[in-house]
């Protein structure tokens, strides 16, 4: 059958984005971050796009070991540390770089004994995973006694980097006490403290969302780097056209009333597939290159647009929903109330993928 809804992953605007975190890292490495399939974007595919990483951050270590057998020799950290006892073992096996947040992890590392890298989790304030300051630093005390265990340094990971109306100083105390007493190299920013403070850059930056052009701090977009492009690009085509009268509604619900005349473009993709149903009527789709406005509820397989500005518009044509010049994944996020991470881990595998 053939789709009506695809998704486009441009490859070299993804390297240009990391291109960027580079610089803007500075002396800083930069571990590119691809938990959650890479933020929707294929977990292999982005890993292989990137052949000059520094290294890499996620989460299952399933995953981890899925990119060993791709080849991905680059440093590679969990970020959660072991999920589980094993995770030990694959870890040590698969040279994967382990964060160490809770007792309980403590104590497999203990009882295992395998040579493994650590970067000891201190919590400076999102209260759900790490060691207080005080005990992170008797953990890295215990640790750099133990043979088999390498601590190759300190992480954090701020509660509200994003919110720029809230300073990051009271956290940064915190953290700072463990790096002032143990010297111990840090990473502690993820795309919002790299773009909002450069003394959280320190070893290494955990970079997610300003690869895959989610900009942190969206609407506000002072911070964000103009160069960033859009990676992403998810698109439909129009399966049939109508109108409407005035006075006339449209899709489940009735929730959208014509006031005058209307060309209506529906366009073959939904919920289904990903497209929030919680976008509400205006929020933006670009054909042709020009914005046209959605109307009423979104369904399952189809979205409704308003093409009265648009005669030329066909069945057939393209609409972008998200990630092209001029219509961010952002802007589509943020009328639904939400972040782009959200709509782009939402994808449904239904969604045919296409590499550019
Ligand atoms: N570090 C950790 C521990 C994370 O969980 C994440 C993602 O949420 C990141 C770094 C990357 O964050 P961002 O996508 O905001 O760059």
């Amino acid at each position: 059958m053939t789709k009506t809804a695809y998704v486009e992953i441009h490859l070299p605007a993804l390297r240009r984005n990391y291109a960027l975190a580079k610089t803007l890292a500075g002396a800083a490495r930069v571990w590119a971050v691809l938990k959650s399939d890479a933020y929707g974007h294929g977990l292999t595919r982005v890993a292989l796009a990137l052949p000059d990483a520094d290294g890499f951050a996620l989460i299952q270590p399933d995953d981890a070991v899925t990119l060993r057998h791709a080849g991905i020799g680059a440093q590679i950290l969990l970020l959660e540390g072991a999920l589980e006892e094993g995770d030990v073992d694959i870890a040590a096996q698969h040279r994967l770089d382990l964060v160490l947040r809770s007792e309980h992890q403590l104590q497999w590392l203990l009882q295992k004994a395998r040579p493994v890298t650590v970067w000891v989790k201190v919590n400076t304030g999102m209260n759900r995973f790490g060691f207080t300051p005080e005990r992170a630093l008797a953990v890295v005390r215990q640790l750099q006694a133990t043979p088999f265990c390498r601590v190759a340094g300190l992480m954090t990971h701020f509660a509200c980097a994003d919110q720029l109306g809230t300073p990051l100083d009271e956290p940064w105390r915190r953290f700072l006490q463990v790096v002032e007493a143990t010297g111990l190299p840090y990473t502690a920013a993820n795309s919002a403290a790299l773009l909002r403070e450069a003394r959280t850059h320190g070893a290494v930056a955990r970079v997610g969302g300003l690869l895959y052009n989610n900009n942190p701090f969206y609407p506000d977009t002072r911070l964000w780097p103009m160069a960033a492009a859009p990676v992403m690009r998810f698109a439909a085509r129009i399966v049939h056209v109508s109108t409407l009268q005035a006075g006339d509604s449209i899709g489940y619900g009735a929730a959208f009333t014509a006031r005058h005349d209307m060309r209506i473009g529906i366009v073959g993709a939904g919920y289904g597939d990903g497209y929030p149903r919680s976008a509400p009527s205006g929020t933006p789709v670009l054909v042709n290159g020009r914005r046209a406005a959605l109307v009423g509820r979104v369904a399952m397989n189809v979205l409704a647009i308003d093409l009265s500005a648009l005669p030329e518009v066909q069945v057939g044509d393209e609409v972008t929903l998200w990630g092209a010049p001029g219509l961010s994944c952002d802007e589509i996020a943020w009328r639904c109330g939400t972040i782009s991470e959200e709509l782009q881990c939402a994808l449904t595998s239904r969604v045919p993928i296409r590499q550019i």
